[in-house]
């Protein structure tokens, strides 16, 4: 079998294999890597995921991507090694469900991608006897996740920066207890400026000593594992084949989205996705107008995990349609917005109604949901009130609530489980370097690592 090819959204004319991809994180052009082609699967094989678990349903879908480039026996252990963890899906109402993708050790859905991504990133290090450095920004949920699926691999450090006061007590200790290969550094900014910082390493020949890679949603390694949950979800919720169902995923730097959007490219038949963004509403704005316009600096929202005014992954959708977005968010072609909306129906939830649904959600059906699945919610909501009640539908919820308990109690008077790897945070160091909002400072701490 031919190995599939990786190009970018700019246009660089070099195309390259998956390991490439994964291990540049960013294309020379500051595009990000697509496949050139994207593999289909039979309805045979979907229609058969239901008799599947999930790392069954990883190694199929995965494996397409990646063909010869890493040995199937392989594949099958990462995948295990990754997902032995619980992926629940909750019915809420009539056939209306909640996926709980935040049951992993960080308590995010972002373990789900961090997990597969670093032992694929650690089965190439130990292959070619490398060292690499993954440089990572958070906006909260990232970082943790990074830390935690990196913590302890060998040949490689995980740098994580986040936005000082954008982030929860909790999110920061999940990054910065745990030591060893993995520092931290608090920026004195937001989220867009570590971002910032990171994207400008990248591209800086001083720091190409290091070998620097992403662990952002940039990088298709970490997209790529994000396609497994929806060919799963799908699996679980369908009753016969004729069925299509909604999805409605919480958006910030579009990764999640973007990788649902590739299932459906795949063959995958779902109705139609919702986008469910806080008051970041660049992207709602967007397809309603056809005129982007990036929010800076982005709004500081409850769903903190989704402040983010400019997805990176958004030149990734423009490119799925067709179109042209530079890494700055130029339309450099317009994309075709027609089939972007039968596909997409986006929406901005503000923090009041964010409050609302998970006052509601807990009122009626008894069930917590964190800030983030309440925008999914409220936005799969907002859709069914304007599109029709039929299809079966689900709405990720992508944090722990237990993470958010001080937000929660506010809303609802009650405080939600703790999980015990929370608990266990509080009485352990923290170990961080703070630093200004100042890429020099960051390249010149990152030299003396
Ligand atoms: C990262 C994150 C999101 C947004 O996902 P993107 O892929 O960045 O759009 C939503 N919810 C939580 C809890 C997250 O951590």
């Amino acid at each position: 079998m031919r190995n599939l090819g990786y190009g970018s959204t700019n246009g660089h004319p070099e195309i390259v294999d998956f390991k490439t991809a994964l291990l540049r994180g960013q294309a020379p052009d500051k595009g990000l890597y697509m496949p050139v082609e994207i593999p289909s699967l039979s309805s045979d094989i979907i229609e058969s995921m239901g008799k599947m678990t999930y790392p069954d349903i990883a190694f199929t879908v995965i494996g397409q991507f990646l063909k010869n480039e890493i040995p199937s026996s392989e594949l099958e252990r990462i995948v295990r090694d990754a997902y032995d963890f619980d992926i629940p899906i909750q019915r809420v109402y009539d056939r209306k469900h909640v996926m709980w993708l935040s049951k992993g050790p960080t308590l995010s859905f972002k373990d789900l991608a961090a997990r597969m991504m670093s032992r694929l990133v650690q089965f190439i290090m130990k292959n070619e006897q490398k060292h690499m450095t993954i440089l990572t920004a958070t906006s909260g949920d990232t970082g943790s996740a990074v830390a935690n699926a990196f913590y302890g691999l060998d040949n490689i450090d995980c740098v994580v920066l986040f936005p000082e006061k954008e982030v929860t007590e909790l999110q920061r200790k999940q990054m910065t207890t745990l030591g060893g290969n993995v520092k931290t550094f608090a920026v004195d900014g937001k989220f867009d400026d570590c971002q910032l910082m990171v994207k400008q390493a990248f591209t800086d020949p001083e720091l190409e000593c290091l070998n620097l890679s992403s662990a952002n949603s940039i990088n298709f390694g970490r997209l790529l594992p994000q396609l497994v949950q929806y060919f799963y979800a799908y699996s679980r919720i369908i009753k016969n084949s004729d069925e299509k169902p909604v999805m409605s995923v919480p958006c910030g730097n579009f990764g999640h989205i973007t990788a649902g959007l590739f299932a459906k490219f795949m063959g995958l038949p779902i109705h139609r996705f919702v986008i469910a963004t806080n008051a970041n509403d660049e992207f709602p704005r967007f397809l309603e107008t056809g005129i982007y316009n990036p929010i800076i600096p982005s709004r500081v929202c409850i769903s903190n995990a989704m402040n983010v005014g400019h997805p990176s992954n958004l030149a990734r959708i423009v490119d799925l349609y067709e179109g042209i977005m530079d890494e700055k968010g130029t339309i450099k072609k317009m994309p075709d917005l027609i089939s972007m909306k039968r596909d997409i129906f986006a929406v901005s939830i503000s923090d009041n109604e964010t409050r609302e649904t998970i006052e509601k959600v807990y009122k009626k059906y008894g069930i917590i949901l964190d800030p983030h699945g309440a925008v999914a919610w409220a936005g799969l909501m907002r859709y069914l009130k304007h599109e029709g009640n039929w299809n079966p539908s689900i709405s990720f919820e992508t944090a722990d609530p237990g993470k958010f308990s001080e937000e929660i109690i506010k809303i609802l008077g009650v405080c939600p489980e703790i999980p015990k790897s929370l608990e266990v945070l509080k009485d352990k160091e923290e170990r961080f370097v703070k630093i200004p909002n100042d890429y020099k400072t960051f390249s010149e701490l990152l030299r003396k690592l």
